[in-house]
């Protein structure tokens, strides 16, 4: 099979990368490295299958391939609030770009759409025929618009051109490969207690979310892209296991048993009060679940990152 996975050098993105090149597969890796970083995928290019593509997705590509991940989009709020013109083209212009090479190729094309499709959500736990709640016009838009947007073009390109769509809705997904200044919660914990810095805790702690291993999505992303050809979701991806936010600050803190104090502060604009995956659809049709708990995927993650800061504990 040729893959192409765009956003390929970002946290996800490189997972899918390598795996794909495990299984003998070839691989396009396309990014623009926005919010990428080389560092990801360096060492695929011992790989004979391996190609580095560095392009923006809002250009169309001609590129003969079986099968489309569309990975490209900042996914961390600070770095998709920092263009936020760029991140609507990119999540639709991309969807648009990829959904045409997949009509000309034949090619299955994958979209990663995102819980925030739900917004601040008024349903819980969360299951796919639930329509969401978002802000139209708040801060957060570009980006659950913009991937609102690409699954309508997804499911309109399946009905008017019979082009094979897959997409999956990936819930707060965390591990290695991602970038110490990403932003999100997990690398920012992470980052603050080994440099024995203050937690930052956006309002008082108490909104929730429930956190995906990196390895167990990759296997969810893989199930929804090989399922039966009739079968589009979408599919929530995610672990239902739900945490608050102060208790994740307290077992990251314990499991880097460090000095750093909580330094609560405001909460950002339509910050989501509460997130949890229902899964059963993905269960049921994908014969998929996470089998990874959040005391071990921190523990991987952390000695990802201590890695990054060789002097810290
Ligand atoms: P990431 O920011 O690490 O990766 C995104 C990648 O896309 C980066 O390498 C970036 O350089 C690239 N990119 C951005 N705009 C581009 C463009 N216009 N053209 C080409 N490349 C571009 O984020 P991630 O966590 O790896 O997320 C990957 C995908 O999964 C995104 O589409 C994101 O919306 C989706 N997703 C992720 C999560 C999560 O928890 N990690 C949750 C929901 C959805
Ligand atoms: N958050 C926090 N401190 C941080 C970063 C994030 O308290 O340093 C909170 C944020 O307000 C949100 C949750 O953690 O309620 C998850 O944030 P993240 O940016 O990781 O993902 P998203 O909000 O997109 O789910």
């Amino acid at each position: 099979m040729r893959n192409l996975v765009t956003g390929g050098a970002g946290f996800i993105g490189s997972h899918l990368c390598r795996s794909l090149l495990e299984q003998g597969e070839e691989v396009f890796c396309l990014d623009n490295l926005s919010s990428g970083q080389l560092l990801n995928v360096e060492s695929m290019s011992s790989f004979a299958n391996f190609t580095f593509i560095k392009a923006d997705v809002v250009e169309p590509i001609e590129l003969e391939v079986d099968r489309i991940y569309n990975l490209a989009c900042p996914a961390s709020p600070p770095f998709y609030q920092a263009d936020p013109i760029q991140t609507s083209k990119t999540s639709v212009l991309g969807a648009i770009n990829m959904l045409e090479l997949a009509r000309r190729t034949g090619a299955r094309v994958l979209q990663a759409s995102t819980s925030e499709v739900y917004g601040d959500p008024l349903e819980h736990p969360q299951s796919e025929t639930y329509w969401g709640n978002v802000n139209p016009i708040g801060v957060r838009s570009c980006y659950d618009e913009g991937k609102r947007m690409a699954e309508s073009l997804f499911f309109d390109y399946c009905r008017q051109y019979g082009v094979e769509i897959k997409v999956v809705r990936i819930f707060n997904t965390y591990g290695p490969n991602m970038r110490k200044d990403d932003g999100r919660v997990i690398s920012n914990f992470i980052t603050q207690a080994l440099q024995n810095q203050p937690i930052t805790i956006y309002g008082d702690g108490s909104q929730t979310r429930s956190f995906c291993y990196i390895d167990d999505l990759v296997s969810g992303i893989f199930a929804a892209m090989n399922c039966a050809s009739d079968l589009t979701g979408p599919f929530n991806l995610g672990n239902p296991t739900e945490f608050t936010i102060l208790e994740l600050a307290h077992l990251i803190l314990n499991r880097v048993q460090s000095s750093s104090g909580l330094n609560f502060t405001g909460i950002p604009s339509d910050d989501p009060k509460q997130r949890r995956p229902d899964i059963s659809q993905a269960e049921k049709l994908l014969g998929w679940e996470p089998i990874t708990g959040l005391e071990d995927g921190l523990l991987r993650t952390i000695t990802h990152f201590q890695s990054l800061f060789p002097e810290m504990p």
